[in-house]
């Protein structure tokens, strides 16, 4: 199951529950990392850009439910 990344204009809801604000996210991400280091040894990551991104389940932190996500316009969202 491919999960989608909620958007500007769109959120997670849990189908069970309707939890709106809380889960626990497993993600794969590649990323790139400016590392800065000081004479002492000591890294800074100054920045960082992702080259890629990929959900690979939300559980939903009320009821436990896992991949049971679906995407739905924000309050905010213009449209
Ligand atoms: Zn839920």
């Amino acid at each position: 199951m491919v999960l989608s990344q909620p958007t500007d204009g769109t959120r997670w809801r849990c189908t069970l529950c309707g939890n709106l604000t809380r889960f626990d996210v497993t993600r794969t991400s590649r990323v790139r990392e400016y590392v800065h280091l000081d004479l002492a040894g000591e890294p800074t990551v100054e920045e960082r850009e992702v080259l890629g991104d990929r959900v690979e389940s939300v559980r939903c932190r009320w009821c436990n439910a896992v991949d049971q996500v679906e995407l739905v316009d924000r309050p905010d969202s213009g449209s």
